[in-house]
């Protein structure tokens, strides 16, 4: 399996297209639309990369999000 064929659900706030990011040795997932995510799931080697996309992705698929605060 390849981290572009993990099945990103819909935001649970607002339905809007999420998207998959990475960030220094990180990935987490954002809402295009309201802009909530999931936590950063960090990873140390290349092999770990994978199994970090996956755990971000199960924590946002199931509802695990950090709504954006007004004024952040
Ligand atoms: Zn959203």
């Amino acid at each position: 399996m390849e981290i572009d064929e993990l099945v990103i659900y819909d935001c649970p706030v607002c339905e809007g297209a999420a998207l998959l990011e990475e960030e220094g040795n990180s990935y987490y997932v954002t809402c295009m639309e309201c802009g909530c995510h999931s936590v950063n799931v960090n990873f140390k080697s290349e092999d770990q990369r994978l199994d970090a996309a996956k755990r971000t992705v199960d924590l946002w698929n199931r509802g695990k999000v950090i709504k954006m605060e007004p004024g952040e």
